[in-house]
């Protein structure tokens, strides 16, 4: 929902601490001179402009719910400069799902009304991403499948309560792991602070980001009750990694 949350004035949400102020889960791949986004939030235009994103040449979707697609119409900008459509990289229900919400973009419009351009592509395993592989994650959010990425020695995994024996398989020896903790109260669809520091302590990656948190965890507090080699992420975070 985003922090301050809407309608909400606990101390978190009027905290003076940037780091508790947080946008829709994404993050930014660049490498190579391309820059891939991973989810287009309903911030997905602020958090472009917010890193000076001058390109766009691949969106990759974990999943299709609000917080994670509403920001797909704001590529329309780059699809003007690029002069071209972006490639899209979803598994099959996330596009069905893509297909419903955007309907406009699919059906014919209005002559001379600008629509976002787009290329689907269906993830059914691995695939190459200008010279990078990315390797999908399947994991549970409650009752539905999502997808986590891996690229190299990080992974992305957010909006997840379940993870099998075969995708943990896939999440070792990481420098990085970037995944959902959204609060400390149990959850029935996202990972809470407990179920991420287990699963970090069962796959020891180098470093652990926490994301998708909510207002429950302010940024100072809450990091001070982690380990050292895990942090809760935060707007604007930037950090490299070996692909
Ligand atoms: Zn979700
Ligand atoms: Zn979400």
């Amino acid at each position: 929902m985003g922090v301050p949350t809407l309608a909400f004035h606990c101390a978190v949400c009027e905290s003076k601490d940037p780091r508790d102020n947080r946008t829709r889960p994404s993050i930014l791949l660049a490498y190579g001179g391309r820059n891939v986004v991973i989810d287009t939030t309903p911030d997905f235009r602020l958090q472009a402009m917010r890193a000076r994103m001058d390109r766009l040449d691949a969106v990759i979707y974990t999943h299709g719910h609000a917080d994670h697609v509403m920001g797909l119409d704001d590529i329309r900008p780059f699809n003007m400069k690029q002069r071209g459509a972006v490639p899209i990289y979803a598994a099959a229900d996330t596009l069905a799902i893509l297909r419903s919400q955007f309907a406009y973009i699919f059906s014919e419009g209005q002559p001379g009304a600008t629509l976002p351009l787009i290329d689907l592509h269906t993830i059914d395993g691995p695939f190459d991403l200008f010279g990078a592989q990315i390797v999908p994650i399947p994991a549970m959010h409650g009752a539905q499948p999502v997808l986590g990425f891996r690229v190299g020695k990080m992974a992305y995994l957010t909006d997840f309560s379940q993870v099998s024996e075969n995708s943990k398989a896939l999440l070792v020896e990481l420098d990085d792991f970037i995944l959902d903790a959204l609060r400390y109260v149990p959850h029935p669809t996202h990972s809470n602070v407990e179920q991420s520091l287990a699963l970090v302590e069962e796959l020891k990656p180098k470093r652990a980001w926490f994301t998708h948190i909510c207002h429950d965890l302010g940024h100072a507090e809450a990091n001070a009750r982690l380990p050292e080699h895990v942090r809760l992420a935060h707007d604007g975070l930037r950090f490299e990694v070996a692909l």
